[in-house]
Formats: structure tokens, sequence, C-alpha cells
């Protein structure tokens, strides 16, 4: 593999380098200001895209004669600044890429600065290297379906269990929503604690199931915006005629579903969407919901299934909360065996709280278990964990891959987590927006 650097060049890549040299130039404001409006990188496609960019740069500077860069002399590739690197280690960067052996990762404040292999990417002179020696190297992973998160202590449990993020998928608290928003802010700077996403109340109809009550599509996007305003994270919204003893509770309309979901993505932010029966999630695909909680355990139309995987809708199982009321697991692991034959996407989430029983704080193993008994091999749990799960939650400019630019969230974990998924409980260390949390490195 290919080192990647922060800039989105390559080491020794003549373009990037004749562009920095170009930008470099005293009194070129245009050319500074060009190549300085370039997105944050985060994806593989951005060293192309940068080229092109700094092309464009090189293009419109000699046209406007703003610039006469020497093209015979290239000069080295500019130094990587970097606080710490790991090193000696297998990386499996949360795309689903192949893993990289003997890799280095370099960190630098709460970011990633640079990935690669041994043989593509050095480790700067006196930056500090900590050998991982039989560990692998991952992304932080991501529980993106829990409640009662709003508590530091569980918070700090998560972090030092290795997920460093969760989403809160139903605010279950007697406290004002600007508390408890004051509290997710303060875990985007607290390092000890698992940054928390948040969904704000379940949006149903009275008497219906969850916590906030719309009673018309306008009262629907009026309930919607002032959730927004207030700074969720993304929207709730459920189908649920009843479970657990209860039936035939009311249910959203699909004008109030659409207005909600309009609402929520003219602010570019996902709406998530709760059933726990096959039949309503026909209705939920069609509001146009970006990912659903539960993988139901009746009868699901795989039509159905097919228009959510070409609706790009994502599925968080829950295999946990419906072991905890006791309902029929395998069939929700053939649910997820259909799902995933015609091309679905799964995130990570055990709604910790959901339901009666335990819930695994840290690594939900269980989640994991039913995951490859539906035949998810161990690079796709991965991905589940991390780069999807942080889709779902809307941070996956930001996380969920271990990609230059990035946010340094990082679990390393002893032995190979693709031969052994239990390797994924022997933590050798934890990294939370850059800072080392949990250090077990001997
Ligand atoms: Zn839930």
């Amino acid at each position: 593999m290919q080192a990647l650097l922060l800039n989105g060049s390559r080491p020794n890549d003549p373009i990037a380098e004749r562009a920095q040299a170009v930008a470099a130039r005293p009194g070129k404001k245009i050319c500074n200001r060009s190549s300085s409006a370039n997105p944050t990188p985060s994806s593989k496609y951005f060293g192309a895209t940068m080229r092109k960019i700094f092309l464009g740069v090189f293009i419109l500077c000699v046209m406007t004669g703003c610039a006469a860069p020497t093209l015979i002399s290239s000069p080295p590739p500019a130094a990587i600044e970097a606080d710490y690197a790991l090193t000696n280690a297998t990386l499996i960067d949360g795309t689903g890429a192949d893993p990289v052996s003997d890799a280095v990762l370099l960190v630098k404040g709460e970011r990633i600065v640079a990935v690669g292999s041994a043989a593509s990417l050095t480790v700067p002179a006196g930056v500090k290297s900590i050998d991982l020696q039989g560990a692998t190297i991952l992304p932080g992973f991501i529980n993106a379906h829990v409640h009662f998160a709003f508590d530091e202590q569980k918070l700090e449990t998560w972090a030092q269990g290795g997920v460093t993020t969760v989403r809160d998928e139903g605010i279950v608290s007697d406290l004002a929503l600007e508390d408890l928003l004051a509290l997710r802010d303060r875990t985007r700077s607290d390092s000890r604690i698992a940054r928390l996403v948040s969904a704000g109340y379940m949006m149903t109809v009275p008497d219906g199931y969850g916590d906030l009550f719309v009673t018309s599509p306008e009262d629907a996007r009026q309930k919607a915006v002032e959730e927004l305003d207030a700074g969720v994270d993304l929207l709730k919204i459920s189908l649920e005629n009843g479970y657990a003893g209860q039936s035939g509770l009311p249910l959203l309309s699909d004008e109030e579903m659409a207005a909600i979901v309009t609402a929520t993505h003219e602010r570019g932010k996902p709406v998530s969407g709760h059933i726990t029966q096959g039949a309503y999630l026909e209705r939920m695909v069609k509001a146009g919901v970006d990912d659903v909680g539960h993988i139901p355990y009746d009868y699901i139309n795989p039509d159905v299934l097919k228009a959510m995987v070409a609706k790009d809708i994502y599925f968080t199982p829950t295999f946990t909360v419906f072991r905890n009321y006791g309902a029929p697991i395998s069939s929700c692991v053939s649910n997820l065996r259909q799902f995933l034959k015609l091309g679905g996407k799964v995130a990570l989430g055990n709604d910790y709280g959901g339901g009666p029983g335990d819930f695994e704080l840290g690594i939900p193993m269980y989640e994991i278990a039913q995951m490859s008994r539906a035949g998810m091999t161990p690079m796709q749990i991965i991905t589940a964990s991390t780069l999807n799960a942080a889709h779902v939650s809307n941070l996956e400019q930001e996380l969920g891959s271990l990609v230059p630019g990035k946010i340094a969230d990082i679990l390393v974990v002893n032995g190979d987590p693709l031969t052994d998924l239990q390797a994924l409980t022997q933590i050798r260390m934890v990294v939370h927006n850059g800072i080392i949390i949990r250090d077990e490195n001997p």
C-alpha cells in the first residue's frame, strides 16, 4: 500500500510537489486561495481530486501570469509533522480494504496525518514511535444504537472498551434537552469519554411508541425543525404497532413521516427509523429514512429489502434487545442474511438500555457473533462497526476509517480479528481524539 499523507499527496508525487512549490511562492494570493479551498481529505478519491485541483491551479496561474513555477527542480517532499507514530502492527482501515501489514500511522494533534506500510512511509526523525508488534490497528468502534447514554460514567466505560462514539437513538430522560445537549457537547472535547451523537426524542403520534408527539404533517415539520434548531444530530421516527404485551398502537402517517424526513434532509441531517415488524418496513423505506433500527424476526418482503439496498438505507440489527425480549434470534439472522445477499449495508448497534436484561458496554460481542452467523465476514463486521456506523451517525467525514485528515479514534487489539473475532476483546490501546486514553502496551 502506498502511503497517504494529510495533504492528499503521495510521497515523491511530482505534480503535488510542483503545486506546493507554486502555492508556496510569496505574494501569489490567487494561487494560495485556490489551493487552500480544498475540502477536508476524507476518501481514497481525495488524492486524485487534489491532483486535478493542483493541475487546475497550475493552469490558472499560467493563464493569468500569476506565477512562473520552476518545473526543472522539485523541492524535497514536505516534512510530515507528527506527535507520535503507531508502528509494527497490521492495520485495518475500516473501509473494507485489504489489511496493511507492518503499518505506520502518524498522529498530529487530534488527527491522523499519514498512513502506510513501513516500506512506503518512514517515521520522521524525532517522532516518538510506539511499537505494537503482534497487534492490529483499527478505527475506534461506534455503537450506533444505544439509549441512556447521557451519563459520563457509561461514556467513559464505552471509551475504555474501545467504543469511542455512541449514537443515542432516543432520549429517555426528565432533564431538559438543552442540558442533555450540553453534556453531548462536552463529549466532543473530553477525550476520557465516548463521543455522543443524539437523535433527540423518538417521534410518533399521541399514545404512540415514542416520546415526541406530532398531530399533523405541519406539526411534524415544526417539531422536527424545533429539535434540529435545538441542535440534535439526527432525528428518529417510529412505526411500532406494539410488542412485549402491547398492540394496536397508533402510528405516524406517510405524510407526517415525509414532513419529518424532508425537514431533516433539508438541514443535511439523517433520519433513523424504528420498526420491529417486517410489515412496517415498506412504509419506512418509502419515507426515505437513512437507516432502520432493529431487523424484524417475522416475514420481510424481499422487494422491500431490494428497495432498501437501492436507496442505500442501512440496517442496524440490534440482536441483543431481541434476545433480551426472548424473540427468535434465528429469524433475525436469516432476515439479515437475505439483506446481505442483496448487497445491503449494516451498522453496529445493540440497543443498549432499550429493553430488559443485560447489554454490553464496550464492544457488543453478541451483536458481532450474530452478524457472523448471518454470513458477514470479519472484515464486513469491522466495516459495519466503524465506517458504516459513522455513516449512520452522520460522521463519515470525520470518523470511521483510518485515513489522513480524520480524527484519530483508534482501537489496538492483540492478535488478528480477521482470523478470530474474539481478538476484539483483547484491547491493547485506545486512542480518542489523538489522545492515548488506554495503554496496555508492554
Ligand atoms: Zn432503541
